[in-house]
């Protein structure tokens, strides 16, 4: 992760301040959540990906404004099918959240469902800006979890819902991602806690070491 730093400070300082939108990307072990994150900033599909948490710097243009998008690709210690909840960390930096699941995968559909609970009683009860995405339709033929229960469960829980294959379609993974920015950049409905951006993005820095930066 690279973000830097100085010319950040310099603006700052100017009082100009180039938006900046958080997003924790969430769900159970082997579920494609470093593939949507690598085909949305890449374009690319590469089948097997690190199992290094990282964060993400990328610039993107929404409703010509341009945004600075930090994306945490994260961990999912727990295993296949269990999904942990964010860490207090996690949810102070945090503006959106990605929420993945695998059509394949019944167990890693029941973590998502218990994940937008956790997610709606964190809120307050209010709505947390969250897309649902459902990865992985080009192997439908092996499709266990329905369109219908994973579009139910957005409805349930007031939040977009896309179902989309990180292997075949680029355009399906940037709308997820875009659809999330807009609704972030339209409400901000997570304030971030005391912690300011840039301390967060030390001490990752410091947890977990990693520098990249793609744009
Ligand atoms: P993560 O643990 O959630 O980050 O999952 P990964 O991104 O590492 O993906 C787990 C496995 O699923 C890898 O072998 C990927 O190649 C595969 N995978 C990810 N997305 C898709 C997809 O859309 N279709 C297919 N067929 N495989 C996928
Ligand atoms: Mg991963």
């Amino acid at each position: 992760m690279v973000l830097h730093t100085k010319t950040q400070e310099s603006l700052a300082r100017s009082g100009w301040h180039r938006p900046q939108v958080n997003i924790l990307v969430l769900g159970a072990e082997r579920v494609g959540k470093s593939a949507l994150v690598i085909r949305f900033l890449t374009r690319r599909f590469i089948g097997e990906y690190s199992h290094i948490e990282t964060i993400y710097t990328h610039n993107v243009t929404v409703d010509g404004e341009e945004t600075r998008f930090h994306v945490w690709d994260s961990l999912n210690p727990q295993g296949r099918g269990v999904m942990a909840h964010p860490s207090e960390q996690q949810m102070r930096w945090a503006d959106g959240f990605v929420l993945v699941y695998s059509i394949l995968d019944r167990r890693s559909f029941e973590a998502a469902r218990r994940q937008l609970a956790w997610l709606h009683r964190e809120a307050g009860g209010a709505r947390a800006p969250v897309v649902l995405v459902a990865n992985k339709t080009d192997l439908c033929h092996q499709r266990v979890v329905s369109v219908e229960e994973g579009r139910l469960l957005a409805l349930g829980s007031g939040c977009a819902f896309l179902e989309v294959s990180a292997a075949e379609s680029y355009h399906e993974v940037a709308l997820a991602f875009r659809q999330l920015m807009a609704t972030v950049q339209g409400s901000k409905a997570v304030p971030r806690r005391a912690a300011g951006l840039r301390g967060i993005i030390r001490s990752v820095s410091a947890v977990f070491g990693g520098k990249r930066r793609v744009d």
